[in-house]
């Protein structure tokens, strides 16, 4: 298995230990609900897709094969095995431009994920700019951040420099310093894996 090459066993546990918040919350909630409206599965699926799309930074990298498993198994006890072969399983081989103009999406940017207007039941987004400060404060103390820093994340958001916030989230669960910043949820995964495989 090469670096940047995950399986789906090893999914629960990176989730834990790697994923930034955003993927965290569409992971959990995927989990909970056995269900993701449209924008969560764009996000979380592009996320966990295998890509290397520039040589320094790549996809989490789940393979095609164990992403159609991934998603029927977590939706399971909702839809029917039907009933994802017909509605789902496409979307999920589009994304790895397994069908129509066959092109290979892209993973979001934080940009893009921060610019979002997430509608009602909608779980995509960045938590830092669409959470209330009570559920953000919440989901930053179940991450493991110390009170201190999560005063040090709030003040951030409150001045809505949402990437710094990840940033400084980044650095507290870590322990280690992000001198270039968080500017894309693959980034912050693999500089997580960085730190805990040194
Ligand atoms: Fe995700 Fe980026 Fe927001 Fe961090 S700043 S939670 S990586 S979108």
């Amino acid at each position: 298995q090469e670096f940047g090459e995950i399986s789906i066993k090893d999914i629960d546990q990176v989730a834990k230990t790697s994923f930034p918040l955003c993927m965290r919350h569409l992971f959990e909630k995927v989990k909970e609900d056995h269900h993701l409206k449209h924008g969560g599965r764009m996000q979380l699926g592009l996320f966990l897709k295998t890509m290397a799309w520039c040589s320094c930074l790549m996809g989490v990298g789940l393979k095609l094969d164990d992403a159609l498993a991934f998603w029927k198994a977590e939706f399971a006890p909702k839809v029917s095995a039907e009933r994802f072969d017909k509605e789902y399983a496409y979307n999920i081989r589009h994304n790895y431009g397994r069908e129509g103009k066959r092109t290979d999406y892209t993973p979001y940017s934080c940009q893009k994920i921060i610019s979002v207007t997430p509608g009602i039941g909608d779980h995509h987004g960045c938590p830092y700019r669409h959470f209330s400060e009570e559920n953000l404060r919440a989901a930053l103390v179940r991450m493991g951040v110390s009170s201190r820093a999560v005063e040090d994340v709030m003040d951030k958001v409150h001045n809505r420099h949402y990437q710094l916030a990840c940033t400084l989230t980044f650095e507290a669960v870590h322990g280690s310093s992000c001198d270039a910043g968080i500017n894309h949820p693959n980034q912050y995964f693999i500089d997580s894996q960085r730190v805990l495989q040194s």
